[in-house]
């Protein structure tokens, strides 16, 4: 099972047509730009251009492609919803250089709407972290390519990562046998590898911005049981796993804040392919694999812990210690 280097180069060029669309607007939204989905959490005109061109791109060199994208066009179809229609459509226009006609644009979000019954389809966070986004951090555009269940491919954009030489910006990907990055300024991809410190106490521990994705109390905990003393790195979005993929993070936890949250496979599918293929683990907090089988949730899992794989089942003792 893996991706053809066609599909991976395909993926990669949408990825990296998004990065740029969204890093073009980020900070430049206006009010009428943004909306709250149902379930409370922020959406934007960059998510919805984001989701239409990885599928144009996609669809244009693969044809027929089965995508499972975050974003559903009928938010964007209400007659209401005309201002954040036409900030979508200037997007995806500016991104190929020519006017996008709105059915168009609509179609192409529409694609990737579809559901994860198929053996072999994609899966996408157009903005992964849009709650990063709208505050000027880190985000990540996620794609991924699931076969019977497995991630086979994985390609993370991540447009405001920091680089210790040069400008921000990475664009990372993975398949059996490949973890690489694409860094701003730099013309080739260079191989990404996990790094281990000595000993679990030198491990820097990463975990979201946002308290309500992520139990930071209890990470506080889990990092004092292991004795690592460094303040965990706050970043949104799954950045988190492209910093675990070339070291300068070693643990990254996603602890339940809730019993009924259930995670999606669009923020995980991407960034567990790529921590794997660079040498590290990923798990649930229980230390299970993360099943992509049953669908568009993780509805077999319960929160997630990536390291960098020497020291996972201490980590996920400490875990287990502190959740109980
Ligand atoms: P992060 O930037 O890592 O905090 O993760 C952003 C993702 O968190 C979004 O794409 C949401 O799908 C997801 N999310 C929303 N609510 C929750 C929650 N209660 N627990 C875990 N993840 C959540
Ligand atoms: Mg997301």
């Amino acid at each position: 099972m893996t991706a053809t280097d066609v599909e991976l180069s395909a993926a990669l060029s949408a990825v990296r047509r998004a990065s740029t669309a969204c890093a073009a607007v980020q900070g430049r939204l206006a009010n009428g730009e943004i909306l709250t989905k149902d379930d409370d959490s922020p959406v934007t005109v960059a998510d919805f251009a984001a989701q239409a061109v990885v599928c144009a791109a996609l669809s244009e060199a693969l044809g027929d492609v089965v995508v499972v994208g975050e974003e559903v066009a009928s938010d964007l179809t209400d007659d209401a919803q005309s201002l954040l229609r036409t900030g979508v459509v200037d997007i995806v226009s500016n991104s190929f250089g020519r006017p996008v006609p709105v059915d168009r644009v609509l179609e192409w979000v529409s694609i990737g709407s579809a559901h994860a019954t198929t053996d072999r389809y994609w899966t996408l966070d157009p903005i992964d972290g849009t709650k990063g986004f709208l505050r000027g951090e880190q985000y990540a555009i996620a794609l991924a390519l699931i076969e019977h269940g497995q991630v086979v491919a994985g390609v993370l954009g991540c447009p405001n990562l920091p680089n210790d030489n040069g400008p921000p910006g990475a664009i990372f990907v993975a398949t059996d046998g490949l973890a690489e990055v694409y860094t701003t300024g730099i013309a080739r991809p260079m191989p990404v590898r996990v790094a281990n410190p000595t000993t679990v106490a030198d491990a820097y521990l990463c975990e979201s911005v946002e308290t309500g994705h992520s139990d930071q109390d209890q990470s506080i905990q889990i990092a004092g049981l292991l004795g690592i003393t460094a303040e965990p790195f706050r970043i949104d979005s799954q950045c988190k796993y492209g910093a675990v993929a070339r070291g300068d993070a070693s643990i990254y936890l996603r602890l339940p804040t809730s019993a009924d949250y259930v995670e999606k496979i669009w923020d995980h599918a991407a960034g567990k392919v790529l921590v794997e293929q660079a040498g590290g683990t990923v798990t649930d907090v229980d230390g299970k694999p993360l099943d992509f089988s049953v669908g568009a949730r993780l509805s077999k899992n319960r929160g997630v812990v990536t390291t960098s794989g020497a020291f996972h089942a201490d980590v996920i003792d400490a875990v287990g210690l502190v959740l109980g």
